[in-house]
């Protein structure tokens, strides 16, 4: 945007100002914040022989700023190529009056004003002006300003090493006193042995979450683990040690005109500022490489190795008339909207019922994306933590009769081997070892019935189901599924395992209920 610039044996003067009512914020560290980056500022510009100005001020007029005052007289009698501050609001606050005046000299001496974040501001350009704080209503110029302030803080910070907020990663807590992040050591712990399953074990982002949660250890928040959690720490960089400022960027964008607002990944290098903390690494630069790297292979995976069959829509064999129970078919329409559509039940098989013909044919991503986010929910009470409940501790004395009955087959199993020897040592003879292979046959018949009555108890299919289900659901196809990396067969593969079937009708209110069956 700004295409001056500014040669290096520039005359320049730097103004540093801080107003008494910022006093309760210690003014003596926000002067040496300010001072330390007009400091690096003027390193990297290279400017040499900077004069220096610097006052805490009452107010906004000149008149109460006397090194402004000394400033301005040098401005006008034309000393400096350039005037650095740390934002321009540093020069334009005070009434109308005073900055219309500041504005003149600067324009009639065609002095410059530089601001640490790189912009070059002449007052001979219209379009400088335009966007300089001179202009505007006052209101929005005082909110900017504060945003400013807030955003310079947050600058500094990460200059000095420390993240710009108290929120810190999983593993470390926010030291007021020393502001600097501190390892919590059973946190860190935890971590390390999800690098460990990540790298050495070869786990998967939902496998790790799932293990968490069996282990009951908490997340941040107390919460239970999801992949993307786990996925979204192991990438964080911050544990090899780094900080940053404005490493994520806010895109506005309207969706059925609702603003909607996503962060994303800043990738101008030019605007991110990236320092080294103060905080002790948590994860070398070795693993950190190792576990983007697996996680690059994981998004590679769109181009190579794709299994893409003509034909196959993402809901193929998977959804059927409510009425006749048959498979209802999808195709794509031509037309503009190049859309793929459900079509209504067509089938002429002798379970066609009359209702059959009522059925209606929809979209195909209106089903999808219910469906899709009906899975999300799906995913995370199937990984939520189980509750310490009645039902749980009847479940766990249900599982521990099951142990013992299982335990007492197998004794009496291994006894049964035992008596054939003792006859073969002449220990007993032939009518006791009848009579003790009677016993212990009648104790291992007594204990399976009682283990298949016991297995056939809801509770326990209920759970075994579960644990099944946690097994097939964290797999790395899965989690493809919700990143949308999926082409349209292969989506629809990692669908039929997961789903029986998906049943939807029209509701009297307008709407669609999707009833979904799970394997
Ligand atoms: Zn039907």
């Amino acid at each position: 945007m700004n295409q001056k610039t500014i040669s290096s044996d520039a005359r320049v003067a730097v103004y540093i100002r801080r107003s008494r009512d910022e006093d309760g914020i210690g003014i003596e560290e926000l002067l040496k914040n300010h001072r330390q980056r007009l400091q690096v500022f003027m390193n990297e510009k290279g400017f040499e022989g900077v004069e220096w100005f610097e006052e805490v001020a009452s107010g906004g007029s000149i008149d109460g700023r006397p090194e402004f005052k000394r400033l301005l007289s040098n401005v006008q009698a034309g000393h400096y190529d350039a005037v650095a501050v740390i934002h321009e609001d540093r020069l334009t606050r005070g009434d109308e009056e005073d900055r219309g005046k500041i504005k003149n000299i600067f324009k009639a001496t065609g002095t410059l004003l530089l601001t640490v974040d790189n912009r070059i501001i002449d007052y001979n350009n219209p379009t400088d002006l335009l966007t300089s704080g001179f202009t505007g209503l006052m209101s929005e110029y005082e909110k900017a300003q504060i945003l400013r302030r807030f955003r310079d803080g947050k600058i500094t910070a990460v200059q000095n090493g420390t993240p710009h907020s108290g929120t810190t990663a999983y593993g470390y807590t926010w030291d007021k006193n020393t502001k600097t992040a501190e390892v919590v050591q059973h946190e860190a712990d935890v971590l390390r042995m999800m690098v460990d399953w990540y790298l050495k074990d070869g786990l998967s982002a939902g496998q790790i979450a799932l293990k968490l949660n069996d282990l009951k250890i908490p997340s941040k928040r107390g919460g239970f683990w999801h992949s993307e959690v786990v996925s979204t720490m192991l990438q964080n960089d911050f544990y090899t040690g780094v900080v940053y400022y404005r490493k994520y960027k806010t895109e506005v964008d309207f969706v059925n005109d609702v603003v909607k607002y996503t962060s994303k990944l800043n990738d101008d290098p030019e605007t991110v500022i990236k320092a080294r903390g103060n905080h002790t690494p948590l994860i070398t630069d070795y693993e950190h490489a190792e576990i983007i790297k697996r996680i690059e292979e994981l998004r590679k995976y769109k181009s190579k190795d794709r299994r893409v069959r003509k034909n196959t829509y993402r809901l193929s064999g998977l959804i059927y008339c409510p009425h006749c129970g048959l498979c209802q078919g999808l195709m794509r329409r031509k037309g503009m909207a190049n859309r793929t559509h459900v079509r209504k039940c067509l089938k002429k098989s002798t379970r066609r019922t009359p209702e059959c013909d009522d059925t209606r044919g929809i979209r195909e991503d209106y089903v999808f994306e219910a469906v899709k986010m009906r899975l999300q929910q799906y995913r995370d009470t199937l990984f939520a933590p189980t509750e310490p409940s009645d039902d749980n501790a009847a479940m766990n004395s249900l599982s521990r009769m099951i142990k013992a009955h299982e335990a007492a087959i197998e004794k009496a199993r291994k006894h049964f081997d035992k008596i054939k020897e003792m006859f073969m040592n002449d220990i007993i003879d032939m009518d006791e070892m009848k009579e003790e292979k009677q016993r212990h046959s009648d104790i291992i018949k007594r204990n399976e019935a009682e283990l298949t009555k016991l297995r056939m108890n809801k509770d326990f299919h209920d759970e075994e189901r579960k644990e099944q289900q946690r097994k097939l659901w964290s797999s790395d196809d899965v989690e493809r599924v919700f990143n949308n990396e999926l082409s349209d067969s292969e989506m629809n593969d990692v669908l039929r395992l997961l789903i029986v079937r998906i049943v939807y009708q029209f509701n009297d209110e307008g709407g669609v209920d999707i009833e979904i069956t799970y394997r």
